[in-house]
């Protein structure tokens, strides 16, 4: 069986019919926040329930760190450094190159954040991230706690300035800017237990800041989680029934079929060209036709 649903011609362009999604590694229990760091051949991701962050390369998995605050998203901003979302410091980090660890944000109007989930930088520097309640709903992926801010996206300036961005989504999840950052792209994946609308919603960014929110797509099985762009400005999307790829115009192009639940995925490998999936147990990769926008 084909591991790819061709919903537009151009998506068979996209793919490479001879390369196989392959599972790397698994055994996690709900893994997500893939970050490739190009620079030392590997790929960083979370399993948040375990509390670790995980390395894997081909030589293969190795723990990063343990415990690891709930992790749960991660990119690297334009220096190259790993930033992280913590469920259970609820907060977002840096950490620096000699290891230590420097917070980003971890409060917003003297109130503590919810249980950050996913972070993406701007060419400027700025550091934006989504702030659900998913890791103080529970004490499996974090630390059961009340929730005292909306869920909002956050934007950080680089002089340390924390100011909520977006404050009209149900719940923000992924985040994604488009190649040319005209665009920002943000899955709302609704309240825990409610029948909140789950959609990926689209921005036009007008003097540094998005405006005009409207739905840009709704995936057709399960909800958007992590979100990418392709240097063409294609967004590709987790989805229950893998990984979904949805053109500039929102029509479905096509899908990567994964036998588990994605969760978030990111392009890597050494021409940005490799998917790397998080999905429930276990980590896969596809090799592709296409590459990842250049982040940093
Ligand atoms: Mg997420």
């Amino acid at each position: 069986m084909s591991c790819f649903d061709v919903h537009d011609p151009v998506f068979a362009t996209y793919v490479l019919h001879n390369a196989p999604v392959k599972r790397l590694a698994t055994g996690f229990d709900w893994a997500e926040g893939p970050v490739w760091f190009g620079d030392q051949g590997c790929l960083l991701f979370s399993d948040i329930p375990n509390n670790r962050i995980l390395r894997w390369s081909e030589e293969g998995l190795t723990t990063f760190r343990q415990p690891a605050n709930y992790s749960n998203g991660h990119t690297r901003d334009r220096q190259g450094r790993l930033i992280s979302c913590e469920h259970g410091g609820r907060r977002v980090t840096r950490t620096e190159w000699d290891g230590t660890i420097t917070v980003i944000a971890d409060g917003y109007q003297d109130k503590p954040l919810n249980s950050p989930n996913d972070v993406v930088v701007a060419s400027d520097g700025a550091i934006w991230f989504t702030d659900p309640h998913y890791g103080i709903m529970t004490d499996y992926e974090g630390f059961k706690a009340p929730q005292e801010l909306p869920c909002q996206v956050y934007r950080v300036d680089p002089s340390g300035t924390v100011e909520a961005v977006i404050t009209d989504t149900a719940c923000p999840n992924g985040l994604a800017f488009s190649p040319d950052e005209s665009r920002l792209y943000v899955a709302d994946t609704g309240r825990m237990f409610s029948a909140d609308p789950q959609h990926i919603k689209v921005f036009d960014m007008l003097g540094g800041r998005p405006t005009n929110g409207r739905v840009f797509h709704k995936i057709d099985r399960g909800c958007a989680d992590g979100i990418r762009v392709d240097s063409d400005g294609n967004l590709w999307s987790s989805a229950a029934d893998g990984v979904h790829c949805i053109a500039p115009d929102g029509h479905l192009m096509g899908k990567i079929l994964v036998p588990e639940t994605v969760s978030n995925i990111c392009f890597g490998g050494r021409a940005r060209h490799r998917l790397f999936i998080t999905a429930t147990t276990s980590l896969y990769s596809v090799i592709l036709n296409r590459k990842g926008v250049q982040i940093p």
